[in-house]
C-alpha cells in the first residue's frame, strides 16, 4: 500500500458496500468491492493529483473513468506520485 489506508466512509460505487484493498497500480492503491469483481464492478482508485501534492481518491467504474476526484482529509505524501 502506497497511501494511508482509505477513510472507512469510502463505500463501493456501484453497491454501497465495504471496499477491499487490491494491489499497487501505477498511480496509486486500487481498492475494489469486497464482494469480489464478478459480483460487483465497483472499485476505487486512490492517487495523487496531477500537478498538487495532495491525495484523493476516485470511483472507478467501466466507462466512467475518471470520475470526479474527492480530496482525503488524511493526507499522506504525494511528492513524485502525480498522475499525469
Ligand atoms: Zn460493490
Ligand atoms: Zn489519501
Amino acid at each position: 500500500m502506497k497511501f494511508h489506508a482509505l477513510p472507512p466512509e469510502v463505500k463501493c460505487p456501484s453497491c454501497g458496500g465495504a471496499l477491499a484493498y487490491i494491489r499497487v497500480r501505477k498511480f496509486g492503491d486500487l481498492y475494489q468491492c469486497a464482494r469480489g469483481a464478478k459480483a460487483c464492478p465497483g472499485a476505487v482508485l486512490h492517487y495523487c493529483k496531477a500537478g498538487t501534492t495532495r491525495c484523493g481518491w476516485t470511483r472507478v467504474l467501466e466507462a466512467k473513468f475518471p470520475d470526479r476526484w474527492i480530496e482525503c482529509a488524511d493526507q499522506a505524501l504525494c511528492a513524485d506520485r502525480s498522475m499525469d
